[in-house]
């Protein structure tokens, strides 16, 4: 499986990047060994001294499929979960100035956390989804599905274009303002709803 990450898709946050925003999709890939194995601990790395979380909706793709259109493209998921795109800031910033890959930023060992299960879309729109994380117990993110600038149906059509999209990828869809760094002893949980479906503490 692949994991598909889009990057500056909530125009707030490309705003507190100082990011101008896309006019077509922008994403990056992280390799299968970016999951978090369950009950595994996370371990801050040793070569960042910024790392920040990105909280965001995930979408499992559950049917194979390439240059799908986007009013087909709902019948290509019908689960949404929650998971963090780590990302070592400070290496980020170096790549972006040197017009480098991001994958020693984003694609790292365990920089892709996922939440325990998947909830079943069951009629609910994709495109107003409620989702949270806190840190140590405050809100630091929060939003809904419904800011994306580019929805979750139009991801795939773009994607699909440029690759087949296989039973069991994962696209995280973006993170809505408000990222910032952890430190050792921090506690992350993300929701949707009210439903708390993602627990990781930074070890
Ligand atoms: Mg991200």
């Amino acid at each position: 499986m692949k994991i598909i990450c889009i990057g500056r898709n909530y125009a707030e946050h490309a705003k507190e990047m100082n990011s101008p925003l896309p006019d077509v999709p922008m994403f990056f890939m992280k390799p299968d060994t970016a999951l978090l194995p369950k009950k595994n601990p996370f371990y801050y790395p040793n070569f960042t001294k910024e790392l920040h979380f990105e909280c965001e909706l995930v979408v499992k793709i559950k049917k194979l499929g390439k240059n799908i259109a986007e009013k087909y493209a709902h019948e290509y998921y019908d689960e949404v979960g929650i998971g963090i795109d780590f990302t070592a800031r400070d290496l980020q910033q170096i790549c972006k100035e040197k017009g480098h890959p991001w994958e020693i930023a984003k694609a790292f060992e365990h920089s892709a956390p996922l939440g325990n299960h998947f909830l079943p879309l069951e009629g609910k729109k994709i495109q107003d989804i409620d989702f949270r994380l806190e840190k140590n117990g405050e809100i630091v993110q929060k939003s809904n599905s419904k800011h994306m600038i580019f929805s979750v149906d139009q991801l795939i059509a773009y994607v699909s274009k440029f690759m087949t999209l296989k039973i069991g990828d994962l696209i995280f869809t973006g993170t809505p303002e408000g990222v910032g760094p952890v430190k050792i002893g921090d506690h992350l949980e993300g929701y949707i709803g009210e439903e708390k479906l993602l627990s990781l503490k930074i070890k």
